[in-house]
């Protein structure tokens, strides 16, 4: 595998400065009722020469340079005002709130004013509680630090969802689903893969919504691909799902549009009990 690209470095660091990034927005859809009940932002960078660039190309150069807290910040910024202006959407008059998650890197994470300055995002744009959710996977909280679950409950206190990223990816932990203050625990597109065609995998994803249930978290799967892993998720009583069979993602103004018609998935069967927070 190749490292971070580092020539890339100063134009990065232009980007980020020059607030040159774009966010893109993919949609996770409710599987029982088929609602697009939220969005992901995902940044991408508007290369002036080598054309639009995916995280993949750039997320470890971003590291590298100390620009993550940056970068994070004005995707957190702009994301939290997109979620804001779905307010005005006439389609979703009737006031159900839509969350839009933003991932979250350590660095960012362990600023000393992160948590103040999401604060007053979320008192500046007026949002709700919980509409705003931030991510963090499993490797972030291995490597990020033994202070993250007090930071996690500080973020609680002052309204932010919180999602467990990359379930099963990193070390998976069961028992981190009942010590974490997380609302949402988003399934890796790895075991996502597995289900309906690998019986093992279907027990781990049951084990996992069972736990997940019990303890009141919501679980997501990453990375839905066919009908037939959505249409085995949903019997499994998962409560929602992003991925390529729904939408990749996309541009802010399609997104609204997803938001307001949906992403045509209609669920197979009837399912099971969910959380309602
Ligand atoms: P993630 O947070 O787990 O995001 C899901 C990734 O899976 C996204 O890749 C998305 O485009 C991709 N994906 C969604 N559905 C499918 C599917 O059905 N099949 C497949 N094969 N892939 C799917 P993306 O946009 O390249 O982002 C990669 C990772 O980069 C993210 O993984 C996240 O860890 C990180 N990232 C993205 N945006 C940000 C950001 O603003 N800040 C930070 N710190 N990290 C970010
Ligand atoms: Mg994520
Ligand atoms: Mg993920």
């Amino acid at each position: 595998m190749s490292g971070p690209d580092l020539d890339l470095m100063p134009a990065l660091a232009r980007a980020v400065d020059e607030d040159a990034l774009v966010v893109h927005f993919q949609p996770e859809v409710d599987l029982a009722s088929g609602a697009v009940v939220g969005m992901e932002a995902l940044v991408r960078w508007q290369h002036p020469q080598r054309g639009l660039l995916w995280p993949a190309d750039f997320l470890s150069v971003a590291d590298r340079a100390g620009l993550l807290p940056a970068l994070g910040w004005d995707v957190l910024r702009r994301g939290a005002k997109e979620l804001a202006s779905w307010r005005s959407l006439p389609a979703l008059a009737d006031g159900s709130p839509r969350q839009l998650w933003v991932n979250v890197s350590a660095s960012q994470l362990l600023e000393v004013d992160f948590i103040p300055r999401v604060a007053a995002l979320i008192a500046e744009l007026d949002l709700a509680p919980d509409t705003l959710g931030l991510e963090l996977s499993e490797e972030t909280l291995a490597t990020g630090s033994r202070h993250a679950p007090a930071l996690m409950e500080e973020l609680r206190s002052v309204g932010v969802a919180l999602g467990l990223d990359d379930f099963g990816s990193w070390y998976s932990a069961l028992g981190m689903l009942g010590e974490l203050p997380i609302t949402t625990v988003k399934l890796d597109q790895a075991y996502v893969r597995g289900v309906g065609s690998d019986l093992e995998d279907d027990s781990i994803v049951s084990s996992v919504i069972a736990l997940a249930h019990a303890h009141g978290v919501r679980v997501v799967a990453e990375g839905v691909e066919s009908w037939s892993e959505g249409a085995r998720l949903c019997e499994l009583g998962c409560d929602r799902a992003v991925g390529y069979l729904f939408s990749g993602p996309q541009i802010a103004d399609h997104a609204r549009l997803m938001l307001a018609h949906g992403a045509g998935w209609t669920a197979p069967a009837q399912r099971r009990s969910r959380p309602s927070g």
